[in-house]
């Protein structure tokens, strides 16, 4: 098994690709701490998968997140899943929407690799092994321009940079650290969008429209990525902001 012995916090786990990840880790052998705001979607997910232990946390909450990791054993990989995604231009995004986006999608993945990184860096030393973090960024307006994506995009280019900087910082250490950059993936989210459209038929319609492959993606084409990034297996890539978008930023 591809993560067998790591220890392996995600954010965001409640649901969506989250939810996915959590378990692909679990079947990887790895010792999953599945965290995400909602107590229920945490009981759901801890139904469907044995030896996955869960903690209700929001990840604009610093206190929580401090208290968190001065609880848990040293993780040896971090996923860092959470995100919201704002729909709208600068135009439509308000000083208090701004801040929501930025809170939630740049300083929560902040906080989390502040608050773990002593930790996974000092059990490095320690034992010698490795240790790797992923950020969740987006192909949508980091990597590939699109319209109605204004703050989400800015968020999440702004986790690239983060992702680079941690990279540089701690490669000597032998710490890892990587974006993950989907396309448009069916999740609970993207239904919502999709609901919440003028016209959700043809909203649906145009998101499969700028796929090259003719189709959403579904969780489990994002998570052989995600569980490859975590592993031993991509021990010599840091720093890469790494597609899985079913061609559409060719
Ligand atoms: P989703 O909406 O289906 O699930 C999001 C989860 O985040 C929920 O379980 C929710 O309870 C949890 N959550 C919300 N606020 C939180 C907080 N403050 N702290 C902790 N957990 C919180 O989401 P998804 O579509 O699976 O997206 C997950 C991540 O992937 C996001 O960062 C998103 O930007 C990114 N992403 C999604 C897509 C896509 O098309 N779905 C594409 C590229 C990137």
């Amino acid at each position: 098994m591809r993560l067998q012995g790591k220890s392996i916090l995600i954010t965001a786990a409640g649901q969506g690709i989250g939810r996915a990840s959590a378990l692909a880790c679990v079947r990887e052998g790895a010792q999953v701490i599945a965290t995400d705001i909602d107590a229920t979607l945490l009981e759901s997910l801890a139904s469907e998968a044995q030896g996955l232990a869960t903690r209700v946390l929001d990840v604009r909450d610093g206190a929580a997140v401090a208290a968190l990791a001065a609880t848990l054993p040293a993780l040896d990989g971090l996923f860092n899943c959470a995100g919201h995604v704002h729909d709208g231009s600068i135009l439509d995004c308000d000083e208090a929407a701004w801040d929501f986006s930025v809170d939630l999608n740049v300083k929560g993945a902040y906080r989390m690799a502040r608050a773990f990184l002593p930790g996974m860096l000092e059990k490095m030393a320690r034992t010698g092994g490795s240790g790797s973090v992923v950020n969740m960024a987006s192909m949508a307006s980091s990597v590939k321009g699109f319209p109605r994506r204004f703050v989400y995009g800015t968020t999440k280019a702004a986790v690239i940079g983060m992702t680079k900087a941690i990279a540089a910082d701690f490669a000597r250490q032998g710490l890892r650290c990587n974006a993950l950059c989907p396309g448009t993936v069916d999740t609970p989210s993207l239904r919502q969008r999709i609901a919440s459209a003028a016209d959700p038929i043809q909203a649906q319609k145009d998101f499969i429209a700028r796929q090259p492959m003719g189709r959403l993606a579904t969780v489990d084409d994002i998570t052989p990525q995600l569980v490859y990034l975590l592993s031993d297996e991509s021990r010599f890539v840091t720093g890469q902001a790494i597609l899985v978008d079913g061609g559409v930023s060719i």
